[in-house]
């Protein structure tokens, strides 16, 4: 019927992660600085004659029904533009699961920017990232993309200038880690230690980069570390071997270092790998977008 479409569906860390306050409805208010990075899954569209939505993928144990957030995007676009052909949706997961990486938010972003252009919408990015906040707080910003700051819940999206060049180890533990527990086990009072968003900004408009590092931190990992030392372990391990600074993204439990060169942080992964039990290590470059690159 037509030509299948090829989407990078790329991860994300947090440099910082601060939750202001819990909202009444339950919601939390963040302040994050948000990299995009080049791990991600791949997947592939393909419309049909069938007038349904169907999903395969590498694991096993991924939902390939409605509960895929892929399927929810694809559904959403079908309805919104009354499109009646079907959908294929093949999903080649790379980026870890329950990790604090986007992983399911980057594939329906995939997805939203993906049934633009099989179905010639022509349907604005910021359209599109309305259309993503009500599947998930953090699809408008992995259909954006890049360094930039998020606020509100999620939505509220400021491009910062891209963080200098560098090398991310992420090390995704054997364990994983469920964000509403993270969330709903957080206590905010005067002994939580708040990460310095406005000075990371600062340090990202003058491309220091030490002065980013030096301000990585991410409130989320007090509830964490208490019931996974490893990851502490983990953070100190990747210090020692040459980051300038390590942290827990999203809501764990992956860890990424950052490092200035791509031979120590191969040489980290591997002293990580002798000394915990990870599922997945990857050595990555930060992704920033430059004006003129199309979407892959
Ligand atoms: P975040 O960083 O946004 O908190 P996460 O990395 O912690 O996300 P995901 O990898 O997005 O978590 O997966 C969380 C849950 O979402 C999984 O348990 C999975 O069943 C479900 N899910 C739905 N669609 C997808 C998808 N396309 N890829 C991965 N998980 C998905």
């Amino acid at each position: 019927m037509s030509q299948p479409l090829h989407l990078n569906a790329y991860a994300k860390v947090n440099l910082g992660l601060d939750v202001i306050r819990r909202r009444e409805d339950g919601y939390h208010e963040v302040k994050m600085i948000m990299q995009t990075v080049k791990l991600y899954d791949h997947i592939t569209l393909k419309r049909n004659s069938s007038g349904q939505i169907t999903l395969s993928t590498n694991l096993p144990y991924l939902p390939v029904n409605e509960k895929n957030l892929v399927y929810r995007a694809i559904d959403t676009i079908r309805e919104a533009y009354h499109i009646p052909d079907g959908v294929h949706a093949d999903i080649q997961k790379h980026i870890p699961v329950a990790a604090g990486m986007a992983g399911g938010s980057t594939d329906a972003a995939a997805a939203f920017v993906g049934m633009n252009q099989l179905f010639d919408l022509g349907i604005t990015q910021e359209t599109l990232m309305k259309y993503g906040v009500r599947l998930g707080a953090d699809i408008p910003y992995c259909i954006m993309r890049g360094t930039a700051l998020s606020e509100g819940i999620g939505e509220i999206l400021t491009p910062l200038s891209p963080i200098p060049d560098c090398w991310f180890l992420i090390a995704k533990p054997v364990f994983s880690m469920s964000t509403k527990f993270v969330y709903q086990h957080l206590v905010l009072d005067e002994h939580t230690v708040h990460p310095d968003i406005d000075g990371m900004v600062k340090a990202l408009e003058a491309q220091d980069l030490i002065g980013v590092t030096s301000r990585m931190g991410n409130v989320l990992e007090q509830v964490t570390a208490e019931h996974y030392p490893d990851i502490d372990r983990i953070k100190n391990k990747m210090k020692a071997e040459g980051a300038l600074n390590a942290l827990m993204s999203g809501s764990g439990s992956t860890v990424f270092g950052i490092f200035t060169s791509r031979e120590a942080a191969f040489s980290a992964a591997r002293a990580c790998q002798c000394e915990f039990a990870l599922r997945q290590t990857a050595v990555v470059r930060p992704f920033n977008k430059s004006p003129k690159r199309n979407r892959s």
